[in-house]
């Protein structure tokens, strides 16, 4: 029987993994991305039950529905989601504010975690359950068998800072940020860097983001280096990630409706890896009422060229072949990405995107009169026939029958640098709140919401309440939001800044410095630093 608490694999490899397996392993050895064997059906009066439930309350419903008791047993489980959310700035967690109340748009915060931004929101439950699930496998072991996990990753900004905070002082877990010396933004340098727990290394590489992240792949690749000190990986493909965002889609729906009943919101999401929005995905196949969800990118837009044409390629903005210059001298990545003013969204590939294809192959391309192991099955086979293409062609299309049902659940946007600051300079002069300040991805989205608004008025059709994801906090890019503001009468940046973000700036900061983008080189400082932690520990042990 399929069950909402088994995890299979989007390329059909495998299937009955537990939902430990699935966070800890991250992604499945043939290659694919966990995913339920079934979206769970919401018991009736769900609705009523739910309304008046505080996020904590929500995510123990929600969470109940993916994770066996038998896995994580009910107080367990509800004591893991307090501690997660304790760390956020407000009591509701993911509040919703009306940014204008006549044309119904709304803006979701999913910023008042400790690192400013929404990552925060999975990041913050992911380590609370590695070390939940560590510290199980470790019971009653002696210290010499203590099983411990050494998660390693690459950052351009946002995702570190977020994953050490997520982890920082969990038992048993170490953590290695490899960031670009001198290549992320002072703000972001001085969150990673200030954060002193034992547990928790920066490496500032001499090189490019790109180097980094060939150093982690290589590392990841070394068998020998990867089984010795048991590499984990906390990136945007992890499930945990994805149903730690379901949550908020609920919540932000409740607290809509509580002021408008019966609303079916469009739901705005601005999007680079598509985790984000799949969480949104998964809210509307638990039927969780909504009109549309809405992809919004900035010029990196395989996904809104995707929605416009069927077909999902890799190149870049401007049109060129990944890797090429492009023909306006535009600053591009050597990779081929572009380099926006909404940095977390420059991509060339969405990771999350294969979780998607699965469910239109699963939906479009097999007989409902089949059962459901063998469509299932065809669906794993669809996926990994179309990832193969991704990787050897750059791209591939998809069936119209699986196009079709893409765009019957998803609306698309693409959007502009100086679209994105024309916005931030709108909803500035605009909103209900005065002086609202977006942050450049935030900007994004309320673009995409922009637009709707004035097609309906143009088409004299009512207007949609929308909710539009606003995922960091504006002073995290001072950059963009100077473009948009400065000279504004009254506009301060200053004004902006948390007090949190101040002290950064005395904080004392701790980082390791690593002469060259060599791997060799890495796995030094990684083992060595490895050894100091385990020197302090035994320390302090005796
Ligand atoms: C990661 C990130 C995004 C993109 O989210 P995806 O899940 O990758 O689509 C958008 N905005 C900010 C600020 C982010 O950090």
């Amino acid at each position: 029987m399929a069950s909402s608490k088994s995890y299979l694999s989007t390329r059909g490899g495998s299937s009955g993994f537990s939902f430990e397996d699935t966070v800890l392993k991250g992604l499945a050895a043939d290659g694919g991305l966990f995913i339920p064997e079934a979206v769970p059906v919401l018991h009736a009066g769900w609705e009523t039950a739910w309304s008046a439930h505080s996020f904590q309350e929500l995510a123990f419903e929600i969470f109940s529905l993916f994770i066996s008791p038998e896995e994580i047993p009910p107080a367990d489980l509800r004591e893991l989601i307090e501690r997660s959310y304790a760390t956020f700035r407000v009591p509701e967690v993911t509040p919703l504010v009306t940014l204008r109340g006549n044309d119904r748009l709304h803006l979701l915060e999913l910023f008042h975690g400790p690192t400013f931004a929404f990552k925060d929101v999975a990041l913050q439950f992911v380590g609370n359950l590695f070390e939940y699930f560590l510290e199980r496998r470790n019971r009653d072991k002696p210290a010499e068998e203590r099983e411990a996990l050494t998660v390693v990753g690459a950052t351009s900004g946002d995702t570190g800072s977020a994953a050490i905070y997520g982890l920082r002082g969990k038992k048993d877990i170490s953590v290695f940020i490899l960031h670009p010396k001198g290549k992320i933004s002072p703000i972001q340098e001085a969150q990673m860097t200030s954060v002193l727990d034992r547990n928790v290394h920066n490496l500032a590489v001499v090189g490019t983001f790109d180097n980094c992240q060939d150093i982690v792949k290589e590392l990841f690749a070394d068998s020998e280096f990867n089984a010795r000190h048991k590499l984990g990986a906390v990136n945007s493909i992890n499930w945990a990630r994805i149903l730690a965002q379901i949550v908020y889609y609920f919540h932000s729906y409740f607290a809509l409706t509580a002021s408008y009943p019966g609303a079916r919101p469009r739901f705005v999401v601005p999007s680079g890896n598509f985790g984000d929005i799949l969480a949104g995905h998964f809210a509307k196949r638990m039927a969780l009422p909504m009109d549309k969800l809405v992809v919004a990118t900035n010029e990196n837009d395989i996904l809104d060229r995707f929605w416009r044409s069927g077909r999902y390629e890799v190149h870049t903005a401007d049109g060129s072949e990944a890797g090429g210059i492009p023909a306006d001298g535009s600053k591009a990545h050597p990779s081929g990405v572009k380099e926006t003013l909404s940095p977390a969204m420059d991509i060339l590939v969405s990771s999350n995107f294969e979780r998607l294809l699965w469910y239109l192959a699963f939906q479009a391309d097999t007989a409902p009169t089949d059962d459901t192991s063998t469509r299932q099955a065809a669906a794993g086979a669809k996926v990994r026939a179309l990832m193969t293409s991704l990787k050897q062609n750059g791209g591939f299309a998809v069936t119209d029958a699986m196009l079709q049902l893409a765009r019957a659940d998803f609306g698309s946007e693409r959007v502009s640098d100086d679209e994105t600051v024309d916005t931030i300079r709108t909803i500035y002069r605009t909103s209900d709140n005065p002086c609202y300040v977006l942050d450049p991805h935030s900007a994004v989205g309320v673009t995409a919401t922009l637009r709707h608004i004035k097609a309906v008025e143009t088409a004299g059709e009512p207007a949609t309440h929308q909710i539009s994801l606003s995922t960091a906090h504006p002073a995290k890019f001072s950059h963009a939001v100077d473009l948009a503001l400065k000279g504004i009468e009254g506009y301060n940046f200053a004004d902006v800044l948390p007090e949190e973000f101040m002290e950064l700036a005395v904080a004392e900061k701790r980082v390791e410095n690593v002469a060259a983008a060599e791997s060799g080189l890495v796995k030094a400082a990684i083992e060595r630093l490895l050894a100091g932690e385990k020197a302090a520990a035994t320390a302090v042990a005796e």
